[in-house]
């Protein structure tokens, strides 16, 4: 060992030109959350710097101010989109700039948040009942931070699936199925819930897609039709998913009704709230929601309508001791103790599959500190009078048609000239989507509803500005009148 050498570990060799890349990384982060609204909502990756990323794996040191010199030119510029004023796509918040502080206040700290005696796990205790009460669920419930909507509805519907099955599925696993156990849900329902079913083993030809009314929410008829026809034929029905807002057009499933069939049927109520249970916030829109509390597990989404930063989702199960029972699995070296590190109250590794754990529940802490639940919801309900205003917008236009009836903040329109069959139109309009977002105007994202593609407008957005959907009216006729001509 040569004595004249620093001990060799991961930190700066020099921590004041560390501490100058970091003032400079936070200065370069606000100015660019600041300006985002002059710049384009997305442009193409140029194939030069795509290229780039096709290098070695580094073998040898850098500096960490060329790192972040190649991370300005190449990274930087060429995000998604979804930070814009005028980003639509698929369904998807903005984030937050405290948000985007606390996660490196976070990952200074490097928590993990298995569990354990630590100010961490305390944070993430007290945002899931933050939580809890956001959708008026039981202060005995439980809670879980997860990565999104998606794990949120795998692990509710893992403890539906454990709990009704009606053997022990830990011990004996699927295997031991007499009974064909079947899930319900419209077929508006998000895929994520069919990829947990398959997961779960009881393949997708159990998963019951009931049909839609014209306002795209569940036939209850069909709904209570189907159950009684599955147990008659010697099923066991064991999960109703309700959407609190589909991801199509932003339905709400009549969630009182489902509460009292499941009910009648001895039958689990789990909501998939990734849209709609944050909108509890809103007082326009809560009243639509009426029975979510009546669940008996939501999938949250605060990276949704809560505009956390990615990823932020949460999952509630009312039977606490259910949700404990389907995930704990407690190794001698994971034993709780009653003083030091290891004897936090509640292990999170014990609610769901992951051990090793984020800290995430700090951006989600520190956003909703900073803001508090009433203009969180005001956001949310101005995204819906927004998605009522392009309404009115399409519906005074010769040129413009709307597809579905709006739901919350989901407007599905395309551009129609007249006088063109389906199949010209469902292509017209794939062109313009693409040209609204090549040209850097806007983002919506597309969808087809009963075989008519649409252009969907998705706004959960707290940039947005009532103008930005004026342009892009505006936008989609001028596009359309140019292809056409
Ligand atoms: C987005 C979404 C999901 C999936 O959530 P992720 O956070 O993307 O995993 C599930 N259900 C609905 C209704 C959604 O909109």
């Amino acid at each position: 060992m040569n004595s004249n050498q620093p001990y060799e570990t991961l930190d700066p060799e020099d921590w004041e030109k560390m501490r100058a890349l970091a003032h400079q990384m936070v200065n370069d982060a606000i100015d660019y959350l600041e300006s985002v609204s002059d710049r384009p909502v997305w442009q193409r990756v140029p194939t030069e710097i795509a290229q780039t990323f096709h290098a070695a794996l580094p073998e040898k040191p850098s500096d960490p101010s060329e790192i972040y010199q190649e991370f300005l030119t190449n990274i930087f510029p060429y995000p998604m989109g979804n930070i814009h004023p005028r980003f639509w796509a698929w369904y998807m918040g903005n984030g937050t700039v405290m948000g985007a502080l606390a996660d490196l206040m976070a990952s200074t700290m490097n928590s993990n948040m298995g569990g354990g005696n630590h100010s961490a796990a305390m944070v993430e205790t007290q945002v899931t009942n933050w939580m809890k009460q956001v959708v008026e669920f039981p202060d005995d419930s439980s809670g879980l931070l997860v990565s999104g909507g998606s794990m949120a509805n795998l692990v509710g519907i893992t403890v539906a699936r454990n709990v009704v099955a009606g053997f022990d599925v830990r011990k004996h696993g699927v295997q031991a199925i007499d009974k064909k156990l079947t899930v319900y849900a419209s077929t508006e329902v998000h895929s994520s819930n069919q990829k947990a079913v398959e997961l779960l083993g009881l393949g997708h030809d159990c998963f019951r897609k009931i049909g839609v009314c014209d306002d795209y929410t569940i036939n209850l008829e069909q709904l209570n039709n189907a159950i009684t026809e599955d147990t008659r034929l010697g099923c066991q029905p064991i999960c109703v998913i309700a959407s609190s807002g589909t991801v199509n057009t932003g339905a709400i499933d009549d969630l009182n009704r489902i509460a009292d069939i499941c009910s009648q049927h001895n039958i689990w109520f789990h909501v998939d709230g990734a849209i709609g249970a944050t909108a509890m916030l809103s007082e326009t829109v809560k009243p639509y929601l009426s029975g979510i509390e009546r669940a008996d597990s939501i999938a949250m989404d605060l990276h949704k309508w809560m505009h956390i930063p990615f990823e932020a989702g949460c999952v509630l199960v009312r039977d606490a001791k259910a949700h404990r029972d389907t995930f704990s699995l407690v190794p001698e070296y994971l034993e709780p103790a009653t003083r030091g590190i290891a004897s936090g109250p509640y292990w999170f590794s014990e609610y769901g599959l992951q051990l090793s754990r984020s800290f995430r529940a700090l951006k989600i802490w520190m956003t909703i500190k900073e803001h508090g639940t009433e203009k969180l919801g005001r956001m949310i309900s101005r995204n819906v009078e927004q998605a009522q205003y392009l309404g009115t917008l399409i519906e005074k236009s010769v040129h413009l048609q709307l597809i579905a009836p709006i739901g919350l903040d989901i407007v599905c329109y395309r551009y129609n000239p007249g006088a063109m069959e389906q199949e010209g139109l469902n292509k017209l309009n794939r062109e313009i989507l693409v040209e609204l977002q090549e040209q850097g105007i806007a983002a919506p994202s597309y969808t087809t509803l009963n075989g008519v593609y649409c252009i969907r407008v998705a706004i959960a957005n707290h940039r947005s500005r009532f103008e930005d959907f004026d342009v892009l009216a505006a936008e989609t006729i001028r596009i359309g009148q140019s292809i056409t001509n």
